[in-house]
């Protein structure tokens, strides 16, 4: 994409959410530079050609994924279900929507993006003025391709900083959690975004891949260049543009500390986790993608609590089938730390989305035709993913669990043993291996915490999804920054929801682990411990230090802190009376902990 001309911006300070801690300083590059209503500089034009080039590069990719994405989804799913993407090609190739682009890139000198941008706004606006369903549909899926068209754009340019060998920070409106798995190939050493919030995908993945990282930072593309320097709190949640040199100054400092605290953690011996009195903690990983293992390895992570397999369906270039999922299963147990791998089922919706699964618009996605739902709903599909499962597990000396997402009924879990009978039987028949797993599931939505006992009974263990039980409980949609101020795992309600679930499991001697971002948090950590959580899951990034505060803490006090902690009214007072217990205990790593 022809980036906008070398304009410095002005000094300025912004405001955002802290999501990932850390301290980046290097110069800015603006991934999305073509909002609508931003200002875009027009590329100059001996760059137009070079342009048109590249928009036709992304048609093609474009066309060769959709083409793909129908073949392997007919397949897989149905026909019925890949008639969307036969509909999608007959957008892509209209050559009426093309030549709109083209003209917006020859005639205004539009970035390629840009130009999609505009067009796709034109939509956009159509959108908002059709009130018949069919025709809103309709509208909208043009939308979708002009979206994929777009990110395809994105995706050539990013090769433009893959090869960069200076560090950037990358400066984008929104990212996906795909888009940030992508980037690890690239020199990226902080991430700045106008929307998100702390426990969205791309929020957890920066926070595990170790990038300071600050999001809810409205506008800022409109106050920022590719050429600029930026600086990027993301403990505190602040950003520079163009800093002074005081500002500039102390940041590399606190740059340096950090980088020695996070030395010195990470030279700490590896294994469980050990109080001051005696009391082994589990510390397990959560992980997307192969890389993340051996990041594990190398954190000293116990074994694996959470891997979300929906990454490796947002990472593949089709419809991952059988064979290629047990292949990567298979691999990912084989390398795994320690003796648990624990196996999550596709987890879509939200922030995650898959065009062959989720291309349907919903008004509330996050609490709609998601996850297990969207499982029951596609049963062959579902299929498929158990038996991959069951085939992985086969002949493994680990302990392999899998784990369903957003149970919300005890009927579901009638389900969920009536479809692994069924695929037992598949593997049986076609003469396949099939192996031994423990079935478990997520506590995150409010119905199955609420009313625990009666899902106990047809699981193995259970796993706390904090992150979406905070924003189901407190109705604050988790990667919505004009809510964050709702959306706290650390306010009193959310916590007794989660004492109350440690305490049934303890009680019913059922295994319980938190895999959702408490567990990596040290405010919340101790009152973890309090509640009788031995069994903790997190990015491996922060192993080391959730591994270095246990050691300084006893059971008695976490008790006693929890205690004091469950007489509080909000969020504000926990987080308050929890930094004074930290800077009392472990001072060294306040500056771990986000605002
Ligand atoms: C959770 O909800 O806490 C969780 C671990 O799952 P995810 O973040 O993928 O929704
Ligand atoms: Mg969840």
């Amino acid at each position: 994409m022809g980036q906008p001309l070398r304009r410095h911006s002005s000094t300025a300070r912004f405001d955002g959410i802290a999501v990932s801690p850390g301290v980046a300083i290097a110069r800015a590059h603006c991934l999305h530079e073509i909002p609508v209503g931003s200002v875009t500089d027009p590329i100059d034009e001996s760059e137009v050609l070079a342009e048109l080039g590249r928009f036709e590069e992304a048609l093609q990719l474009t066309d060769h994924e959709l083409a793909a994405l129908r073949d392997k989804v007919s397949v897989q799913l149905g026909k019925s279900e890949a008639a969307i993407f036969t509909a999608h090609l007959a957008i892509l190739r209209d050559e009426g929507l093309l030549e709109k682009v083209q003209r917006r890139i020859g005639q205004q000198r539009l970035p390629a993006a840009a130009a999609i941008a505009e067009v796709a706004y034109e939509y956009q606006q159509l959108l908002a003025d059709v009130h018949d369903e069919y025709l809103k549909e309709r509208v909208a899926d043009v939308r979708d391709v002009l979206l994929r068209l777009q990110r395809n754009v994105a995706k050539i340019t990013h090769h433009d900083f893959a090869a960069h060998d200076e560090p950037i920070v990358l400066v984008a409106c929104e990212l996906y959690p795909s888009d940030i798995i992508a980037l690890t190939e690239a020199n990226v050493v902080g991430i700045v975004t106008q929307t998100g919030s702390r426990t969205g995908h791309a929020a957890i993945l920066a926070r595990s891949y170790g990038l300071p990282a600050v999001a809810g930072v409205t506008d800022i593309l409109q106050h920022v260049n590719s050429s600029d320097t930026i600086v990027v709190d993301g403990s505190g949640g602040h950003v520079f543009v163009n800093p002074g040199r005081e500002t500039l100054r102390a940041y590399r400092e606190r740059r340096s500390e950090f980088a020695r605290l996070k030395t010195d953690l990470a030279a700490e011996p590896r294994g469980p986790a050990h109080t001051a009195d005696g009391q082994t903690i589990a510390l397990l990983a959560n992980v997307n993608c192969e890389t993340d293992i051996r990041e594990a390895i190398a954190g000293g992570a116990c074994g694996v609590g959470l891997y979300r397999t929906e990454f490796f369906f947002l990472t593949h270039p089709n419809v991952p089938d059988q064979q290629q999922q047990t292949e990567n299963y298979r691999q990912m147990i084989a390398h795994c730390p320690g003796d648990i791998f624990t196996i999550r089922t596709l987890d879509l919706g939200g922030d995650k989305t898959i065009s062959y699964l989720t291309h349907t618009h919903e008004h509330n996605p996050h609490i709609g035709w998601r996850s297990i739902r969207l499982s029951f709903a596609h049963p062959k599909f579902f299929l498929t993913q158990l038996r991959a499962v069951l085939a992985a597990a086969a002949n493994q000396d680990k302990e392999v669990r899998l784990l369903f997402p957003m149970i919300t009924v005890p009927d579901e879990l009638d389900e969920v043993h009536k479809l692994m009978r069924r695929a037992r039987r598949q593997l049986k028949k076609r003469g396949q291996p099939c192996g031994k797993v423990r079935i478990g599931m997520m506590i995150e939505v409010p119905a199955a915490a609420v009313a625990l006992d009666a899902f106990l009974e047809n699981v193995d263990f259970v796993s706390i999804g904090s992150n979406d039980l905070v924003q189901y409980l407190t109705a604050a949609d988790r990667d919505n920054p004009k809510v964050s101020h709702l959306c706290q795992a650390l306010c009193p309600a959310v916590l007794r929801v989660v004492a109350s679930v440690a305490a049934t499991c303890h009680r019913t001697r059922t295994p319980v682990t938190l895999c959702g971002e408490m567990a990596s948090s040290p405010r919340a950590v101790p009152l973890l411990l309090g509640m009788g959580l031995r069994n903790l899951s997190m990015s491996t990034a922060f192993i080391p230090t959730i591994r270095d505060l246990i050691g300084r803490l006893t059971i008695p006090e976490t008790q006693a802190v929890l205690a004091e902690v469950m007489k509080l009214k909000t969020a504000r007072q926990v987080c308050e009376t929890m930094d004074r217990y930290l800077a009392a205990r472990a001072p060294h790593l306040l500056p771990l902990v986000l605002a």
